[in-house]
């Protein structure tokens, strides 16, 4: 799907295991910036080459011009096609140093944080040829890609702005209502989303795991994901006030209610993010 001149989403479907032996359909976005040379933000699951070399064929350019492939983060739905596209093309990666050692270590990621399904959507580990920090301005051969590093979904998450065409790239940092909100540090997360919504000149929000919002949908959608993570937040602290006794799993089960969420949402993720809740200072989620 082509988002601007310069830039092309690919809506990559995939299911995980479920305990009671179903199977979870999701899907993740990833995004090629094509110019001089074609540069990819994240690389999505296993098997997403495939789709990807169709449609850069398709679109009358090579696999071979993809030159660098950013990464928002570690998360497996981002890095699990990484390995195939660097055997086949020799691309560069670049990500955050503090989530670099989980893209080079995949099995301390999954020791780490064992994400149901974790093998079956992540091809294996690539190395990290370039460290961010936030803040840099990569070139892209008569191109730039502006980092900010967003912690909170995970301490090295990352967006990234390309000012020529407006376009955002949030990863996973700005939570869906009615989704869910994962992050392992509440206060920074909140942060984050504030520190986007001052980008200015942003054209098009290109999430990975919503649709481009355009215009005043920015904004809006920013907003709410503020909006949802404070309602959390308020949620975390009553139930918290009300059952003193309850630890993270009971907490959550009771926010997944409130929130009028089905009750298979209560996963060791979202008991993460309930736990952020529960460690972080009121003041800093107002
Ligand atoms: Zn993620």
């Amino acid at each position: 799907m082509q988002i601007t001149d310069a830039i092309h989403a690919l809506k990559v479907p995939f299911e995980l295991p479920l305990p009671d032996g179903g199977k979870l359909k999701r899907f993740v976005y990833a995004y090629l910036i094509y110019g001089e040379t074609i540069t990819l933000i994240d690389c999505a699951v296993r098997g997403y080459y495939q789709a990807l070399f169709d449609y850069v064929r398709k679109t009358g350019r090579d696999p071979e011009e993809i030159a660098l492939g950013v990464l928002t983060h570690a998360h497996p739905d981002h890095i699990g096609g990484a390995l195939y596209v660097r055997d086949e093309v020799g691309c560069e990666f670049a990500a955050h140093g503090y989530d670099a050692p989980w893209i080079e270590d995949v099995d301390r990621q999954f020791r780490e944080r064992p994400v149901p399904g974790f093998q079956d959507i992540v091809e294996g580990w690539v190395p990290v040829d370039k460290l961010l920090l936030g803040g840099e301005i990569i070139d892209l051969g008569g191109d730039e890609l502006q980092v900010i590093h967003t912690p909170g979904h995970s301490r090295g998450h990352i967006a990234l702005f390309h000012p020529r065409t407006g376009a955002l790239f949030s990863g996973d940092a700005v939570p869906v209502p009615g989704g869910l909100p994962i992050y392992t540090d509440a206060a920074e997360a909140l942060a984050s989303l504030r520190r986007l919504q001052l980008i200015e000149d942003v054209q098009v929000l290109l999430s990975s795991w919503d649709r481009p919002r355009r215009g005043e949908e920015i904004a809006a959608t920013l907003q709410a994901g503020v909006e949802y993570m404070q309602r959390m937040h308020r949620l975390v602290r009553e139930q918290q006030a009300a059952h003193r006794r309850e630890r993270a799993r009971g907490i959550t089960t009771r926010v997944v209610a409130a929130l009028g969420l089905p009750p298979a949402m209560v996963n060791p993720l979202l008991m993460a993010s309930v736990q952020a809740h529960i460690d972080a200072d009121d003041g800093a989620m107002e």
